[in-house]
């Protein structure tokens, strides 16, 4: 395989794509345009379909960094004033809200009670209970900038789980709170609002210390910081929101996956049935209004979905007689 041609398969974080995902090689040796243009459609093809691949050009030309489909999602989530904007945003209405229902307390949280539905939702009482605020940890607290330099620069070929382990171990100076996060976060506790994390990763020293290096701590295991091995259900949260429930009053959630909100996200569905979970009427009241989603345009399971998924049939278009 020529340089530039070096393909990998950048696995979704933590939910994995195929461990490889051999990329066609498109227009042969010395391939012109024409096959760079098939190798990018197959690349932004697969990227759709939930695995996103980095891709080179089998010509003699250097690779261009253009060329990797994921450098568009990374361009935006990390380096766009855009998505700096969305975050902010999201952070200042979060903490509007949230110091509305402490000053106005009402009688349900924000989590969805066991045996829920999203067409119809019951949600957990507050009964007296302190007010806290539950937040998702990577990509919605914090950017993994180290993490995703690696992904795209890094030698291909090696193992997801074994770099994402480092990575989870690592010292945490690579990270930066996610845009507006420092000062909601510490808004929230000037308000008494306790700030739990309810994380994916899986060692929670790490956790903590990636969440201290951030500048959003503490995060006391068991306290306010809740990692997968707490629960014997994987990436599913509801366990533990509901812990967390049973001892606050949840009055505000963030995440940058719907799974962050609710487990009745994330059992499989194709792409316009996850939009119609997202728009059951009073699911789409509380976005905004309880629920806060950050903005991840690098990873997760928004990124799916061919042509034909994501353009309704009726919304299609191109110039006359093309
Ligand atoms: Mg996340």
């Amino acid at each position: 395989m020529a340089e530039g041609m070096v393909m990998k398969t950048l696995r979704l974080k933590p939910n994995a794509c195929p461990a490889t995902s051999p990329l066609p090689q498109a227009g042969g040796a010395g391939g012109g345009l024409p096959g760079l243009r098939l190798a990018l459609t197959l690349a932004a093809a697969l990227t759709l379909s939930g695995c996103v691949v980095a891709v080179g050009n089998n010509s003699a030309a250097p690779p261009t960094a253009a060329a990797n489909p994921k450098l568009a999602g990374m361009q935006y989530l990390y380096g766009s004033a855009e998505a700096d904007a969305i975050s902010r945003q999201a952070w200042n209405a979060l903490v509007t809200y949230a110091a509305d229902r402490v000053r106005r307390p009402q009688a349900d949280s924000v989590v969805l009670a066991q045996g829920a539905s999203l067409d119809t939702p019951r949600f957990v009482p507050c009964a007296d209970k302190r007010p806290a605020a539950v937040f998702d940890v990577d990509e919605t607290v914090l950017q993994n900038l180290g993490f995703e330099y690696d992904d795209l620069n890094g030698r291909s070929g090696r193992d997801f789980n074994m770099r994402w382990r480092a990575w989870e171990q690592s010292d945490g100076h690579a990270v930066l709170p996610t845009p507006g996060a420092a000062a909601a976060i510490a808004d929230l506790r000037t308000m008494g609002v306790t700030v739990i994390f309810n994380t994916n990763r899986d060692d929670p020293a790490g956790a903590s210390r990636v969440i201290d290096a951030a500048g959003l701590g503490p995060a006391v295991h068991g306290d306010t910081l809740f990692v997968r091995t707490d629960t014997a259900t994987g990436d599913n949260k509801d366990a533990r929101r509901w812990q967390i429930a049973q001892r606050y009053c949840v009055i505000a959630m963030g995440g940058d996956q719907l799974g962050d909100f609710s487990d009745l996200f994330n059992t499989p569905a194709s792409v316009a049935d996850r939009r119609t979970r997202a728009d059951a009427p009073r699911i789409a009241a509380l976005w905004g209004r309880g629920w806060f989603v950050f903005p991840n345009s690098v990873y997760g399971k928004a990124l799916k979905g061919s042509a034909d998924d994501i353009f309704p049939a009726d919304r299609r278009w191109h110039p006359t007689g093309e």
